[in-house]
């Protein structure tokens, strides 16, 4: 859709045409709201259930996944296990004085923004920044400092690099950020509390006793790995397979905003694509290498710049900027699908996370960013994080999340093997040594060869396990580390995994900036032109008049898209026909089916297209022929109206 992206956008009649249809709202509205809680409205709901219909389709049928459907209630082992208890945190500063608290990133993101606007006003080359988020106008116009307030160029280029940067600071460097340039409270200029990790999971107890403690997930991921062995035997132990789920995860940010871009539950729709670590190609990676994608690599980034590579995904893996061909295929298909739904190409790009920025068991990630007026916004993301889940929770649960598959030819090889002199365990470590055991027995096949060199220049190798609080020292009267020959005719393997993780809310606040866009002609009418396959409703129904006649008329046409299961709306009001399709503009409704009075007699009707008001005349099947072409076979208006009269009328300006 070209017409929206010719107008400048404007946030405010967006969000009153979201308010006024009830897309979406506040939760909780009359008892003053909860921030970050939100319920969907008629067509936020019908809006979700079909771009969920479609990833479905896109990804689950189409490439024969396995879908599950997993708790929301997770309990602590599993979560302390997978890292989030230690791990899944934000950084978040207090103002002593005040009580406030802030996202310690955000905050150093906006008052740096903030600076350098004020430095362009001050050199007089500043643009009115119309599409700026309310809320952070708000916080900025409090900032003291930051009116028009020139800067050296030195700060400029620093703080564009710190901008560039932004997402791969630690909370120590957070920190010295907010002391070197005296980023303190925006509205007081005080100095805040150095950054403190929060941790972001929403913590509960199971049952009446309350001695099982657990936390709404998430993430949806840990669902599908705990069943890893039941789908591979339900995949007939053939590899790779992915398993997928779509459910509600749950995150306590820190500070809420920017509408459903940032919630504390949220839909998401997760893929774990489970892959041989020696073969990552991908079978059907030839169907995607020419798609053409936009990359912000991460030695871009780290250079503080934000230069986009446009090229094809062929192009990405081959020059190695993507690591492998799966999450190339991943990343390409992400691309045709965020299109389908109607996302912007032009304002898509994937950004890679800079090495700093990934978890330290994550061989390379992408994110899938849409731009809007509130900026970039991660909406999908896009990993690579090899053996790392399976194998901790094999590790903690001593299941063997693993696949075995028989050697054609036996094979030979060595490895770093630990063999534990148990009985000599129980009287040095007592209740202690099953915990000494497991550590030993879940160390990799590097961590071994560390071990047996300390072993063999100390006589003795000293450790931490969780749980004991003295450091473990053991001799080799306890452990002998050392390399082992076997021969082998299963090849026993930990799959790693490539996970695509969609944020639905995200996208679909997304797709509403991009398909937004008001009648030249008339600013009072808005349009949402989101794409018919994922349009609310599909249909208006408009007869001319309420009379008999045409009441019956439309009582049939009714009939007949019901039955072609097309969603449809009457709207038999007596506002004028230029304001009823006007109404169903705003919530994206494709298409109009006009009823007149000659429709009594020969059944024909007019259909009229949203975007260019096109209207062609047919009979009632031929018309519902064209929309189910339209809708749900991908053809544009033009193929699936070439066979209609085209309807000229001046009845859309009444
Ligand atoms: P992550 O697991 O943090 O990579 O998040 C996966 C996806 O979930 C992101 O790409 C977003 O689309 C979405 N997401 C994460 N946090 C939020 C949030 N607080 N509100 C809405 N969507 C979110």
């Amino acid at each position: 859709m070209s017409q929206q992206s010719a107008i400048p956008f404007e946030r405010e009649a967006l969000d009153s045409v979201l308010k006024r249809r009830f897309f979406f709202a506040p939760a909780f509205e009359i008892y003053g709201g909860v921030s970050g809680l939100y319920d969907y409205g008629p067509p936020g709901c019908a809006l979700q259930a079909n771009i969920v219909d479609t990833w479905r389709k896109h990804f689950i049928l189409e490439e024969d996944m396995l879908e599950v459907d997993c708790t929301m209630l997770t309990p602590y082992e599993v979560l302390k296990t997978s890292g989030h208890v230690d791990k899944f945190a934000d950084w978040m500063c207090r103002d002593l004085k005040t009580g406030e608290i802030f996202r310690a990133d955000h905050l150093v993101e906006e008052v740096i923004e903030a600076r350098l606007k004020g430095n362009k006003e001050a050199r007089g080359i500043i643009e009115e920044a119309a599409e700026e988020d309310a809320e952070k106008k708000k916080r900025k116009k409090k900032v003291k400092e930051i009116k028009a307030v020139k800067l050296e160029d030195s700060v400029v280029e620093e703080y564009e690099t710190i901008l560039a940067k932004m997402d791969g600071f630690s909370g120590k460097e957070l920190g010295d950020l907010m002391l070197k340039y005296a980023i303190g409270n925006p509205a007081t200029g005080e100095p805040l509390e150095q950054p403190k990790e929060f941790n972001l999971m929403f913590e509960t107890a199971i049952g009446p006793s309350g001695a099982l403690k657990g936390y709404l997930r998430p993430e949806t991921a840990q669902g599908q790995f705990l069943n890893f062995s039941k789908l591979l035997d339900f995949n007939n132990e053939r590899m790779p397979f992915a398993s997928a789920s779509i459910g509600k995860s749950f995150r306590n940010e820190i500070s809420p905003r920017s509408g459903l871009l940032r919630v504390r539950e949220f839909l998401m729709a997760e893929i774990e694509h489970f892959v041989d670590p020696q073969d990552k190609s991908h079978a059907s990676f030839h169907e995607v290498k020419d798609v053409t994608l936009r990359f912000l690599a991460k030695d871009v980034q780290s250079a503080g710049k934000t230069d986009i590579i446009e090229t094809t995904v062929g192009k990405a893996v081959a020059s190695g900027m993507v690591d492998n061909e799966t999450l190339g295929y991943f990343l390409a298909r992400i691309s045709l699908f965020l299109i389908k739904i109607g996302v912007d190409p032009a304002r898509m790009r994937f950004r890679q996370h800079m090495d700093n920025e990934m978890a330290h068991y994550a061989t390379d990630c992408w994110d899938a960013e849409l731009q809007t007026s509130y900026g970039w916004i991660e909406c999908v993301g896009c990993a690579d994080r090899s053996a790392y889940d399976l194998s901790v929770h094999a590790a903690r649960t001593k299941e063997k999340l693993v696949v075995r598959q028989p050697l054609e030819t036996p094979l030979t090889v060595t490895r770093f093997e630990a063999e534990i002199e148990k009985k000599k365990f129980g009287p040095k470590f007592r209740k202690s040594a099953p915990l000494v055991e497991q550590w030993l027995v879940s160390r990799t096949e590097c961590e071994l060869e560390e071990l047996a060199k300390e072993m063999a220049a100390n006589g003795k190798i000293v450790f931490k396990v969780e749980g004991i609080e003295e450091d473990v020292e053991l001799d080799t009267s306890f452990v002998v580390i050392e390399q082992k020959t076997r021969t082998e005719h299963i090849r026993e393997f930990t799959p790693n995994v490539i996970e695509p993780s969609f944020g639905l809310g995200r996208i679909m606040y997304s797709i509403f900036e991009h398909s937004f866009w008001r009648r030249p002609e008339d600013k009072d009418r808005a349009v949402l032109s989101l794409p018919p396959l994922v349009a609310p409703t599909k249909v208006l129904l408009v007869p001319l008049s309420n009379s008999p006649e045409l009441q019956a008329v439309t009582k049939k046409v009714s009939a007949i898209l019901k039955k072609a299961v097309i969603p449809f709306k009457i709207d038999d009001s007596s506002a004028s026909i230029g304001k009823r399709y006007s109404r169903n503009d705003e919530l994206g409704t494709p298409f109009g089916i006009t009823i007149d009075f000659e429709s009594v007699g020969d059944f024909s009707v007019t259909l009229r297209e949203r975007d260019s008001t096109k209207q062609v005349r047919g009979s009632v099947e031929d018309i519902v022929a064209a929309i189910k072409e339209v809708t749900y076979n991908g053809a544009t208006w033009e193929e699936g109206t070439k066979n209609l009269k085209a309807f000229e009328t001046k009845v859309e300006e009444e």
